[in-house]
């Protein structure tokens, strides 16, 4: 497989900069092409806006983005730091996010590359999402770290269900474009597990690793599942682990 991996931490000697470097010489080893964006290190711009666009605006007294990104991946005048990673998305046949949660959710850099890079036209368009997504055929996953443990993130704990935190990213920017998703892997609280805690996630996302072929991706409900107002038909029981039954 083609494996790009998105990685947002500003400082290489992190935990997650370890969890990246073990899947570099874990899938590499496994014979998969890896690719990794370092947007701290590229110092990627995450703001979205008129600079995406390097001809003119096609409506110059209203800046609409999602018309504009449509107007310029179609005439090929977005930015080349966003063509850059589309090659690289168009490419990859698996995606791995890797990054700690910051307030419950990605770093602002990684959440700006998913602004400007999932352009519309590019990563969705009308009719075109969820099992139709632009990206079906593709893998995604989440690698990330917390600051509190995997107790606090059980579907009773303080912080909430770990796949409700991260259905944002599942289902809003991965499922959403067309991507499976495979169950993410969490290390949690690195900082506070000693160092026997730390080499055994990294021990443990080497397995993963090894299995990305065999694990099944999470469960969204298919188009079927909903009616015409997109809500999930009467008798359909929720089972997205998010979704419930009202
Ligand atoms: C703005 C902000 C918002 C936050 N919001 C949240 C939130 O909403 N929810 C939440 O749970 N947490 C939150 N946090 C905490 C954050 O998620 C954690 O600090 C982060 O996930 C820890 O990962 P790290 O890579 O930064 O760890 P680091 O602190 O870099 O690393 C932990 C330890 O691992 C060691 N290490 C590095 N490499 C290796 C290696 N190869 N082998 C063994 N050990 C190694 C490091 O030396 C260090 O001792 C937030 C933090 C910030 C700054």
């Amino acid at each position: 497989m083609n494996v790009l991996i998105v990685y947002a931490h500003p400082e290489p000697k992190s935990f997650n900069g370890a969890m990246k470097d073990v899947a570099i010489e874990t899938l590499t080893a496994a014979g998969h092409g890896v690719v990794v964006s370092d947007l701290y290190a590229m110092g990627f711009n995450p703001v979205a806006g008129r600079d995406d666009m390097t001809s003119e605006l096609t409506d110059s007294e209203f800046f609409s983005l999602p018309k504009e990104q449509t107007a310029a991946y179609d005439a090929g005048t977005l930015a080349s730091d966003i063509t850059a990673e589309m090659e690289k998305l168009k490419r990859a046949d698996l995606v791995i996010f890797q990054f700690p949660v910051w307030w419950f959710g990605m770093p602002a850099v990684l959440k700006g590359w998913a602004d400007r890079v999932f352009a519309r036209g590019f990563a969705y368009m009308p009719g075109r999402k969820y099992d139709t997504g632009m990206f079906k055929g593709k893998l995604a996953m989440v690698a990330a770290t917390t600051g509190t443990s995997a107790d606090t993130y059980a579907p009773d704990g303080i912080d909430g269900d770990i796949l409700t935190v991260l259905w944002p990213i599942h289902n809003g920017l991965c499922r959403y474009s067309g991507f499976d998703v495979l169950p993410p892997f969490v290390a949690y609280m690195p900082g506070r597990v000693g160092e026997d805690g730390r080499k055994a996630y990294l021990e443990a996302y080497r397995k993963r690793l090894g299995e990305l072929e065999t694990t099944p991706p999470l469960f969204f409900h298919p188009k079927d599942d909903y009616g015409p107002n997109e809500r999930l038909k009467p008798g359909v029981l929720a089972r997205s682990g998010v979704q419930r039954n009202v």
